[in-house]
């Protein structure tokens, strides 16, 4: 199967459907921000610096990013196809991407942008939970996404929390971010021809059918 990568603004919904995608295709996800958020939990100073990072919204360092992600994309399960979100953030990444993408023999594979309005981002960012054992997440706002009994997952009974940046000020942070440094990456993967363009204001259910739809393709 090709490599898949998503594009999307904050709180559109990318890891919900990476999840969707690892059951349907049993490849790995690979995200930056789950990677950081648990080098965040680490008694140390790069701990320090990526909780503080994370709780601000900003973009942490390119040279920790560029690190990380070889390291995991090296391994066995990449070999045969993976979902890749939240990197690149920006084009000195997206660059870089390449580079590592030669050394490691791998192609870019679809790079599916889901589009969604920044009104509704707003709703949903409040909104989401997410399970501290299985990484599921809900969406208080959303009733056909809510857990059953509150502050506990469905899958497996482990508890609900929100992430430090899933308030409004940090959104607001992380949707200038996006704004100005994820938008010249679009542009680049459209010049490469290998962009999906697929509208996000949707429900979780049809917006998996059009990701589905390209990626079978
Ligand atoms: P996400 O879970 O993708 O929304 O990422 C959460 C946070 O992790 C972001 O707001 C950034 O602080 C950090 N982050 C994730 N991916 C990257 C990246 N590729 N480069 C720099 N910072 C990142």
């Amino acid at each position: 199967m090709k490599n898949i990568m998503f594009i999307a603004p904050p709180a559109a919904g990318k890891g919900t459907q990476a999840e969707l995608v690892v059951e349907k295709y049993g490849i790995p996800h690979i995200s930056t921000g789950n990677i950081l958020r648990e080098i965040s939990k680490e008694d140390s100073e790069i701990g320090k610096y990526v909780q503080e990072t994370l709780a601000s919204g900003k973009l942490v360092k390119d040279d920790i990013t560029y690190q990380l992600i070889e390291e995991r994309l090296k391994k066995e399960d990449c070999q045969n196809g993976y979902i890749i979100d939240g990197f690149p953030r920006n084009i000195e990444q997206a660059y870089e991407y390449d580079k590592i993408l030669k050394r490691l023999g791998y192609e870019v594979g679809n790079v599916i942008y889901i589009n969604v309005d920044k009104n509704i981002l707003e709703k949903r960012i409040t909104g989401r939970r997410i399970c501290e054992n299985c990484n599921t997440i809900y969406n208080i706002n959303d009733e056909n996404n809510s857990p059953q009994v509150e502050s506990i997952c469905d899958n497996c009974g482990g508890k609900l929390y929100q992430r430090s940046d899933d308030n409004l000020e940090a959104f607001e942070t992380r949707y200038q971010m996006y704004e100005e440094k994820t938008q010249p990456i679009i542009d680049y993967y459209k010049k490469k021809n290998v962009l999906i363009e697929i509208d996000g204001n949707d429900s979780v259910e049809n917006i998996f059918v059009k990701i589905d739809n390209a990626i079978k393709e």
